[in-house]
């Protein structure tokens, strides 16, 4: 076995652990916890910000905002009605890490319901640390075109649901939703599957049913 290997397997068992206590924190308190993962600009902060909007007032939404750099997504997401948002900003790191949300829960209030994680955007690292959340689910935007579950298959068997985006830009890019979502379904069959258009709204009563659902107050 090489040295490199060795080393990437002690930084995942040290983030296992993390993540059992984060996961053990989160069934004390009471909370859902999902971790949103997908490419850059596939629309998970206006899919939030429209979501969040839609159900401030039924249940206490948490949300931590993993970034590269910026705060923009944690401003955005607050305004919507989160009732409480942090941000990580990795300092270049393509993913986000336990030990970062552990980090970020330091001042959560109690009383949430549900705690949104969005990831960096990324169809590769994400997808082998474990947060401690309870479901993976996968955001995949019409516009990235037919190859991505083929390509990247790993993330589409770690994720429980997949929600396609921006599907009202449908005619423009040329791609079928439904045939992106036959593709998934060729990757992973046991994908709950959303279609929205964030943008339109399209979609999204039917996504946050959901959310409201998995919620502990659902
Ligand atoms: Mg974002
Ligand atoms: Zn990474």
């Amino acid at each position: 076995m090489s040295r490199t290997i060795r080393i990437e397997k002690k930084i995942l068992e040290a983030n296992n652990i993390i993540a059992e206590r984060n996961r053990k924190r989160f069934a004390e308190e009471g909370i859902m916890v999902v971790n949103i993962m997908s490419s850059p600009g596939s629309g998970k902060t206006t899919l939030l910000e429209k979501s969040i909007a839609l159900l401030s007032d039924r249940i206490n939404i948490g949300v931590i905002e993993g970034d590269i750099a910026t705060d923009k997504d944690a401003v955005r997401v607050e305004e919507a009605g989160a009732k409480w948002v942090t941000q990580i900003n990795t300092g270049g790191t393509c993913h986000l890490e336990a030990g970062m949300i552990e980090q970020a829960m330091e001042d959560m209030p109690k009383g949430l319901d549900l705690l949104i994680i969005e990831n960096i955007g990324n169809l590769i690292c994400p997808v082998g640390m474990d947060l401690g959340e309870e479901i993976k689910i996968m955001l995949s935007s019409i516009t990235e075109g037919m190859d991505k579950p083929k390509k990247y298959p790993g993330i589409y068997r770690a994720c429980k649901v997949l929600v396609v985006n921006k599907v009202d830009l449908a005619p423009m890019v040329d791609v079928d939703p439904d045939a992106l979502v036959t593709e998934s379904l060729e990757v992973n069959p046991q994908l709950k599957v959303f279609k929205t258009s964030a943008r339109t709204g399209e979609g999204v009563d039917d996504w946050c049913e959901w959310l409201l659902s998995i919620s502990k107050k659902g």
